[in-house]
């Protein structure tokens, strides 16, 4: 009997344990030795407290009676940047914040339209807006996708290089498209998720191309980047973000990165609306590139602290 198809291949589920202890003994240990050259390369005093948000990730009065996602439910990609509620001060929770990862992050109050973030983005970088018109230019574009549609492309662009500024790619070796998802069969559309507070929605960055399939469904155009999304009440996070090696210098990242944050700010959209921070990962991680990304990107460090759920929720 063939478990294929059915759960994790052998090698994936032991890359799995191997990226659990990997959370659980290597990042304090980063955090640690990482942090103070790493908020010094950002122009940060490590000595000084980082800014402090509080977020509420629990259900809400805006919930749908369909909404799943209940307080004390892990979510392990996010659980070791946060804070946790009722967290008393003093020594003891200083020495645990130094242990724990640096999130970096964009405020998102701090921009009433999309204009005033590129203009931040202009006072970081000079060629971080150039590189996102050009790539509109060159014909690409951005919208949300059903991950099932685009099965054969997120994995070719998983598996276009071995290394990463995060790091080895364990998916270079180890991946099938069918761990991605179960490929479409038929022409699909984006099902939207039964709550706006909490969802997990996938954007990709398409290229035109006459006659690409994926398996045996013409699609027309090629996915050369995403992101995954995962959205929890006051806090979004780009749990995985990756583009295609023969499109990263055409600006696909960027270009990605903006036009989100272009429907977080002023779309209107209610999927989007109330998100107050975005997360990518942490300052410890990658190498000295991908930090230097994020700060281009807006991103900023900062201590991320869970509110209790509240009363009547
Ligand atoms: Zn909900």
């Amino acid at each position: 009997l063939s478990a294929a198809g059915q759960g994790l291949s052998a090698p994936r589920a032991a890359a799995r344990l191997v990226m659990a202890a990997y959370h659980g003994a290597a990042e304090p240990a980063l955090a640690l030795t990482r942090r103070k050259r790493r908020l010094a390369a950002f122009g940060v005093d490590p000595a000084e407290d980082l800014p402090v948000f509080d977020l509420d990730i629990f259900t809400g009065p805006t919930c749908t009676d369909e909404c799943d996602f209940t307080p004390g439910t892990r979510w392990d990609v996010v659980d070791r940047y946060l804070t946790p509620a009722g967290r008393a001060g003093g020594w003891a929770a200083a020495a645990r914040d130094r242990l724990r990862l640096t999130p970096m992050v964009i405020d998102l109050a701090r921009y009433e339209t999309h204009a005033e973030f590129e203009a931040d983005l202009r006072k970081r970088s000079s060629r971080t807006l150039p590189k996102a018109r050009h790539a509109l230019k060159a014909g690409y574009s951005v919208r949300c996708f059903p991950t099932r549609r685009h099965v054969y492309d997120i994995h070719a662009v998983k598996t276009s290089m071995r290394m990463r500024t995060a790091g080895p790619v364990l998916d270079y070796w180890l991946l099938r498209p069918e761990d991605i998802a179960p490929p479409a069969t038929r022409p699909i559309e984006v099902r939207l998720p039964d709550c706006r507070q909490h969802w997990t929605l996938w954007w990709g960055v398409f290229q035109p191309a006459r006659g690409h399939r994926q398996g045996t469904v013409a699609v027309d155009e090629r996915l050369v980047a995403y992101v995954k999304l995962t959205r929890r009440g006051d806090l979004l996070h780009y749990v995985d973000i990756m583009g295609h090696r023969d499109h990263l210098g055409a600006g696909v990242m960027t270009l990605l990165h903006n036009e989100i944050m272009r429907w977080l700010i002023e779309s209107g959209d209610l999927l989007s609306s109330g998100v107050r921070i975005v997360l990518y990962g942490a300052a410890e991680h990658g190498g000295e590139g991908l930090l230097t990304w994020k700060k281009r990107a807006g991103f900023q460090p900062a201590r991320l602290r869970l509110a209790a759920p509240s009363a009547g929720r």
